[in-house]
Order: structure tokens, then sequence, then C-alpha cells
């Protein structure tokens, strides 16, 4: 226990002249790496750092020497050790701040140089004074000189250099480092007794200095980012609110409009300002649309086309749009950008052209070439399925006569008035076609020839009812028919044999339906009589 006490004594006493110093520069090590400092500036706090690093190298040599003595009277430094270490430390230091200093004004070679020179020129007097009683003393002045001067000279710099770039940081260490300076000089002769406690009050403030700073430096630099940000907001707002293509923002989370331009609001119907109360979902005219979309901007953020039905919520305003929607931040949320153009009309023209790509336009039927799209596929889907089918055709009796008697134009209305007929008679799964002048086809799905010979009856009846009037006169038709058997799987051949069959029916006077089958039959029963 006495021991331990002896030795905690003994410490005490050897760190006394220097802990302050000690304490001081830790912190200082400590403040260096938390300030945040770029450019030039980052390697003169670099040097600063070496140069309280080997102050506190120092101090631990200076310890090290009062301890020794005590614990082991019989070691004998040679004289010179104690001053060449502890000078050459401060003189390190010394030449840390300068070069410190010097790079901060951009003197980069020159800092190197200085290092090297003191710490050399420092070594060797400092053997010189070990020999000389009366110089000895000197060398504690010295130390305290070289380190009174670093401390100018680096807080100098950083004073005048810090002036043009506005780094409160900088100066505040600046002027920690003139206090240090002048704390030194104190020092150097001995004015003030109690000169520990007033050098961890120097780089107490220093740190201080240097650390409120610091904060204040990063609130500039975040209000200025705020400032920015602020800026580039509502610069694009200002875009946006002139922009002809209509600009909704939602939020992902809730769905809820955060913004819509004026164009948008014009489109969708929306008041000129205030809130928008619906959700994004609510325009859709079918809601599994917004699902689609959704699903689409789960693979990638951005869908760069998209067609939509949409509406105001509470109109009946439908129109078609293309929009390109991402998703991305606004306001800390995570948003819909989303922009879009009108395309009803083009969706209108797309549909009529197709309309008019496959529909005859006097009876409005469809035309040769959509009735083999058409009766193709059903042919398919019949034979899949082994379901039966068969082709008629229909053809107008002394339509020639129609129109030499009447004229053109009656002949229109006559064939008109048959259209009419064949849509109202027959089925709606029948693919019915105006298959050239006043011929009509038909496909039958899932009707055997002799059901299709039913539906062809009526209609032949319902047209020996109908009556046309032109000029003031009635004008009266009968047509004849033609029915496929269900044999052929070819589209072609069914439309032949329709046709023989209805060829027949002219040939027998006209105004009669015939079965190809039948016809067969009675060729061959006309081959058998032979
Ligand atoms: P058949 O009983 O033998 O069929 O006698 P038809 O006079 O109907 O015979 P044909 O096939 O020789 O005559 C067809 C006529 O149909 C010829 C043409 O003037 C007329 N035609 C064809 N397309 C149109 C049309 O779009 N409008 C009008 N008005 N007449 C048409
Ligand atoms: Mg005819
Ligand atoms: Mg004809």
């Amino acid at each position: 226990m006495d021991q331990a006490l002896h030795y905690g004594s003994v410490f005490f006493n050897a760190i006394s002249p220097c802990w302050a110093e000690f304490v001081g520069a830790l912190l200082m090590v400590l403040t260096n790496n938390l300030i945040s400092i770029k450019g030039t500036q980052k390697e003169t706090f670099r040097l600063l750092t070496f140069a309280f690093y080997t102050i506190i190298l120092k101090d631990i040599a200076t310890v090290f020497f009062e301890l020794i003595p005590v614990l082991d009277p019989n070691i004998n430094l040679p004289r010179f050790v104690r001053p060449l270490t502890e000078l050459s430390l401060v003189s390190l230091t010394t030449a840390f701040f300068v070069a410190g200093a010097l790079r901060n004004i951009r003197m980069y070679f020159s800092s190197i140089l200085l290092v090297i020179l003191l710490t050399l020129l420092l070594a060797g007097v400092s053997i010189g004074l070990s020999y000389s009683e009366t110089l000895w003393t000197m060398g504690a002045y010295l130390s305290s000189i070289y380190m009174l001067t670093g401390f100018f000279i680096a807080g100098a710099s950083f004073y005048v250099s810090s002036a043009s770039r506005q780094n409160k940081a900088v100066r505040a260490v600046g002027n920690g480092f003139i206090v240090l300076g002048i704390c030194y000089g104190y020092q150097l002769f001995d004015l003030i007794a109690n000169i520990q406690q007033i050098i961890l009050l120097c780089y107490t403030i220093t740190i201080v200095l240097s650390l409120v700073a610091q904060v204040q430096l990063l609130n500039l630099e975040a209000g200025k980012l705020q400032y920015r940000l602020d800026l580039e907001k509502k610069g694009k707002k200002e875009v946006w609110e002139v922009s002809p293509f209509p600009i909704v923002i939602s939020r992902l989370r809730d769905d809820k409009i955060i913004y819509v331009n004026p164009a948008a609001r014009q489109m969708l119907l929306l008041p000129e300002e205030g809130d928008i109360e619906y959700p994004l979902s609510s325009f859709f005219a079918q809601p599994e649309q917004k699902d689609n979309l959704l699903e689409k901007l789960h693979k990638s953020p951005i869908v760069r086309s998209f067609e939509a039905e949409v509406h105001h919520p509470e109109k009946n305003n439908n129109f078609w749009i293309d929009l390109m929607t991402r998703t991305t931040d606004f306001d800390e949320e995570v948003v819909l950008f989303t922009t879009f153009k009108d395309i009803t009309t083009q969706r209108k023209t797309a549909e009529i052209l197709k309309e008019q790509a496959s529909t005859d336009p006097l009876t409005g039927l469809y035309n040769r070439r959509q009735f083999e799209i058409l009766a193709y596929q059903a042919l398919q889907t019949a034979r899949r399925y082994g379901s039966p089918y068969s082709v008629g055709m229909i053809d107008i009796d002394f339509f020639k006569k129609v129109n030499d008697t009447y004229g053109h134009e009656a002949g229109d209305a006559v064939l008109k008035g048959l259209a009419d007929v064949l849509k109202k008679t027959l089925r709606k799964s029948d693919v019915v076609a105006r298959y050239g002048g006043e011929e009509f086809v038909i496909f039958f799905s899932n009707t055997p020839p002799e059901g299709s010979k039913i539906g062809m009856e009526h209609v032949r009846e319902a047209v020996e009812k109908m009556e046309i009037s032109a000029d003031g006169q009635v004008i009266h038709i009968s047509v004849s028919g033609g029915i496929s058997d269900s044999q052929s799987g070819n589209l072609n051949t069914l439309i032949k044999h329709a046709d023989e069959a209805l060829y027949a029916s002219k040939e027998n006077g006209r105004n009669q339906v015939t079965l190809y089958q039948d016809l067969r039959n009675s060729e061959k029963e006309e081959e058998d009589q032979e």
C-alpha cells in the first residue's frame, strides 16, 4: 500500500510540470479529428495534429526522465540525452506548426524543408547546450520560445488565411493558438504561479472556440443546402405551372394527390385551385387499370407509356390518356410523378380505321377480307371441339333488273334492306358478310347444314315479305341460297360448295335454298338411273 502511494506521488510529481499541456494536446488531437475541413486546410490540420502528437510525446519523455532517478538511482544517463530528446521533440512540434502555417499559405515545399532543418538544428544545439552549466538552464527557455513561436506563426497564418475563406473554425483555432502562444510566453518569464491551470484553460478555450465555430459552420452549410433545395423546388413548380403537359403528383403510400398543375386541372375538370380530395385511383374509369399500372411500377420505377380511360370521379367526361409515370421523392415523400396526354381522338380514329378496314360501308356487314379472318378462326374452333359447322351463300334474284328499273340508289336500298334482314334473322354467333356485289356469305357455328337450312329459309321468307319503297313504288325481291356440307375443313372448299348449291337454286327457279349434300345425292341418283 505504502509502495503504491509512493509510486503514485512520484508519478504525480513527475507529471506536474506538464500535465496541462499533456491533457490539452490530447484534447486538441481529438478535436482536430472532429473538425471537418476541406481542401488545403485539411492538410494543414493534419500537420497541426502531428504537432500535438509530438507535444504529447515530449510530455511522456519528460515524465520518463523525472521518473528514472526515483525508480533506480543507479541509472546514469549521459547529460545530453534529456535535453536532446526534449528539445528535438519541441523543435519537431514547432516545425510542424510552422509547416502547417506555411502550407496554409500554400508553400508546400518550404514546409517540408523546414521540418527537416529545424529538427536538425535543434538537435545540434541541444547537444551543445548539455555540456555547459549556464546554457543548460537556457534549454528550458528555448523550449518555451519554440512553442511560443510555433503557436504564434500557426495562429497568425490561420487568422489571415481564414478571413478570405470565411472558415470560422479555422479562425477560431487561429485565435486559440495566439492565446496559447501568449501563455507559453508567460511560462517563459515565470510570471504566473498557476501556469498549468492557465495552459489547460487556454487549450480548453481553443477547443471550445473551434467546436462552436464548427457547429456554426455545419448549421450554415445545412441552411444553405435547404435554401438551395427550396429554390430548386420553387423553380420546378414554376415550370410545372406553365407546362402545357398535365402533371399530377400523388403519394404512393395513400394515393393522395398532393400537386396538380393547371393543365391537368383543366383536362380533369378540377377547380383552378385548392386541394384535391379524390385519390388518384378514382380518376381511372376502370379500377383494374390502376392495379395494372401499379403492377408495372413494381417491376420498374418508370412506366413510359400506359393507356387508360380516365374521368372526373363525379362527372361523366370519360376520355383516354397515354400516361408516363415514375416513382420519385418529393417533399420527403415517395410519390408518383405522372404526366399524360389526351389520346381520345387518336383512339377514335384508330377504331374508325379498323372498322373501315373490316366492314362494308353500305350494309355495315363484315367485308370479304374480314369474313375470311373470322370464318377461319370459327372453323378452327369448331374443328378443335368437333362441333358442327356450315357455310351459306345468298344471292339476290334478278338484281340487275332492280337496278335497271328503279335505279342504282334503289338497288342500294335493297342491299341495305337485305342486310338488315340478315342481321335480324340470324344468330349473333353467325359470321355474316357481304361477299361481293349482291352476294352474301354466312359461316354458321355449332350448326349442321340442316340447321343452317332452317335459318336460310327464315331469311328467304323474310326477304319475300320485305318491301322497299323507291320513288313512290314498292320493290319486292327474292333471294336464292346454297349451303355447304360439313365434310370439308377447308374454307375455300366450303364456300365453293355453297356456291354450287346456290347455282342449283338459281337453275331450279330461284327463291329457294339448296343443300350441297342434296345436290350430290340427286347427281348420284341421276348417274345411277343412267
Ligand atoms: P341472278 O338472279 O341470276 O343472280 O340475276 P342477277 O341480275 O342478280 O345477276 P347478276 O349477278 O348478273 O347481277 C348482279 C348485279 O348486281 C350486277 C350489278 O349491277 C349489281 N350490283 C352489284 N353490286 C351493287 C351495288 O353495290 N349496288 C347496286 N345498286 N347494284 C349492285
Ligand atoms: Mg343475283
Ligand atoms: Mg350475283
